[in-house]
């Protein structure tokens, strides 16, 4: 089951767990997936780094300290994310086709058949699969095998479009995060590098899964890839002087405050909390602004209409929202969608964090290109601190 509110206690604590797992052991064991009820041999931090309740140099930093280079495994498998965020923020094009896909007939029509409806109800009949479906309704997580074996099960066997599986994955993972979850899925399904697709086998199922399940009748050609145009780059948004009049905080899911919101320069009037997400990530959200509010002597107010942002910002005095950088996705989306319903414009002022600043702008080819960049990274003094304070 998950927590009913995630936390960064929580979080700190799973990787004090973890630790003595993050180094050769990690190497050796990671693909091996003994099944929820095992403590297995990966972090499972996944929906804490997500929501930034912890920082993915948090993690590397903590595990390089433990291990020193017997962790590179583990650091190149944290900056995986870092690395993919990068990527779509350089490609949102990517992520606006996929939206884009997900409204149109040719979904709705998939969504009607027989296949689909047994594939999101766990009743295709496959081993593995039907529990995996099950596994990520009822925990939110699924192991990052599980995860490849399930989505190629989807594209390959089932022949189904790979967008309503990431649909479906983002509708129940935790740790859903758009610029992972479409990638990866893109990866699966053949588009993200050319000439090669995901193809699961019933040999590396039984083995990555320690033997609970080998699965009968999966493909063995891939389906079909659509062409598609190239996608050209995007420029990152580069830092911005911190504004001088009052502000209000606006806290997301997409940063909890990781090791620190650094509100050295701002001068706060308020904090506004946007909560959205599942149940544990909203509970989340309202907590992390509550003692927030608590520490720097402040109100807080909640929010997901206009009207209750614009009363906010009304009711602070504030001529402008201060809040961690809004990666590409559904937080971004419906953030800028309300500000622009909004009767008074307010303004919005993204900070983005040292590590996704350097992470980033490394990420416009692929991983073998961007991993010099780790060790500029891990060197970083203040990897949690903000681009506009340097
Ligand atoms: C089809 C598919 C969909 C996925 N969707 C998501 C998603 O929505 N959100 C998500 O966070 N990850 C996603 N992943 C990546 C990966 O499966 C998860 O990050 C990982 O399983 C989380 O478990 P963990 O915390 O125990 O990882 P660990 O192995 O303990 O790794 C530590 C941290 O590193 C990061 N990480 C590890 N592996 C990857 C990876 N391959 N890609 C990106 N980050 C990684 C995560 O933040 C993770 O918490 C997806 C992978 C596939 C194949």
């Amino acid at each position: 089951m998950p927590p009913e509110g995630l936390t960064r206690a929580q979080a700190l604590e799973r990787l004090e767990a973890f630790l003595p797992r993050a180094g050769s052991a990690y190497a050796r064991d990671r693909n091996i997936d003994p099944g929820p009820n095992d403590t297995g041999h990966v972090s499972k931090l996944s929906p804490y780094v997500r929501h930034r309740l912890i920082g993915e140099w948090e993690l590397a930093r903590a595990a390089e300290k433990a291990h020193g280079a017997a962790a590179s495994k583990f650091i190149d498998e944290v900056c995986w994310r870092s690395y993919w965020r990068g990527y779509l923020e350089m490609r949102p094009a990517l992520w606006a086709s996929y939206v884009d896909y997900l409204l149109s007939d040719e979904a709705e029509t998939a969504r009607q058949t027989d296949t689909y409806c047994a594939a999101v109800s766990g009743q295709t009949g496959i081993d593995a699969f039907d529990v995996w479906t099950a596994e990520l309704i009822t925990t939110g997580y699924l192991h990052n095998h599980a995860r490849m074996s399930f989505a190629s099960i989807w594209v390959h066997t089932l022949r189904l479009p790979w967008q309503l599986g990431a649909a479906f994955f983002l509708e129940h993972l935790l740790d859903g995060d758009e610029a992972a979850n479409t990638l990866s899925w893109r990866w699966v399904a053949g588009l993200h590098t050319p000439g090669k697709v995901y193809l699961a086998s019933s040999e590396a199922i039984d083995t990555c899964s320690a033997g609970r399940f080998r699965p009968t009748g999966l493909a063995h050609t891939a389906a079909p890839v659509p062409m598609e145009p190239p996608v050209s780059l995007s420029p990152l948004a580069g830092p911005l002087a911190t504004p001088r009049e009052p502000s209000v905080l606006l806290i997301t899911a997409e940063d909890l405050g990781a090791d620190g919101f650094r509100l050295g320069d701002i001068r706060l009037a308020g904090i506004a909390a946007y909560v959205s997400g599942k149940a544990p990530v909203g509970a989340a959200i309202a907590a992390t602004a509550q003692t927030l509010a608590e520490q720097t002597d402040t109100e807080v107010r909640l929010f997901d209409t206009p009207d209750e942002l614009a009363a906010a910002v009304a009711a602070f005095g504030a001529g402008s929202l201060v809040t961690s950088r809004l990666p590409i996705g559904t937080t971004r989306t419906d953030l800028l969608h309300l500000l622009g319903r909004m009767d008074v414009p307010v303004r919005l002022h993204e900070r983005t964090r040292l590590w996704d600043a350097i992470a980033w702008a490394a990420a416009s080819r692929g991983f073998y290109a961007f991993r010099p960049v780790i060790a500029h990274l891990m060197a970083l003094t203040d990897p949690g601190g903000f681009q506009d304070r340097l």
